[in-house]
């Protein structure tokens, strides 16, 4: 008896500590995830899949459509899903997009000038983006690097 009542005293003391142990470790993987979804989000509309309207948030079944329309584009398995490879592929059609388009540095805490270096007028968190977009946002070529 006495045995059981300390066998079930550490089986709560478990069960209560144990999810509180894994929570820090699921917040992070949220907010990664978070970070992902932002991070193709911008892939998707950089490479035409998703259309920037202006500000307002894109819906889970518009990005999901997109993912779609990307992976059946790149003889990937139609899932919605970014799973390893649509991301590996979206990194890189991404990047080869900017290449081929020209890609230039924009400021995303105030500032009206593209760049084409990283480190131009001391910029914070600058942007890597496609040229037509950039100008599509208002930007203009600065001066110094331009
Ligand atoms: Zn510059």
């Amino acid at each position: 008896m006495q045995k059981s009542a300390k066998t079930l005293a550490l089986f709560v003391a478990v069960a209560i500590c144990l999810p509180l142990a894994f929570l820090p470790v699921v917040g992070l993987s949220v907010s990664q995830q978070e970070m992902q979804s932002l991070y193709v989000q911008r892939a998707l509309v950089t490479l035409g899949y998703l259309e920037d309207d202006g500000g307002t948030e894109f819906s889970g079944f518009e990005i999901e459509d997109a993912i779609m329309w990307f992976q059946e584009e790149y003889g990937l398995p139609v899932t919605g899903i970014v799973d390893d490879d649509t991301l590996t592929w979206l990194f890189e059609a991404e990047e080869e997009f900017l290449e081929e388009h020209g890609a230039v540095w924009i400021p995303t805490k105030g500032g009206k000038k593209y760049h084409s270096s990283s480190g131009c007028s001391s910029m914070i968190d600058p942007r890597y983006v496609s040229t037509p977009e950039a100008e599509e946002l208002g930007f203009t070529p600065c001066k110094k690097c331009y």
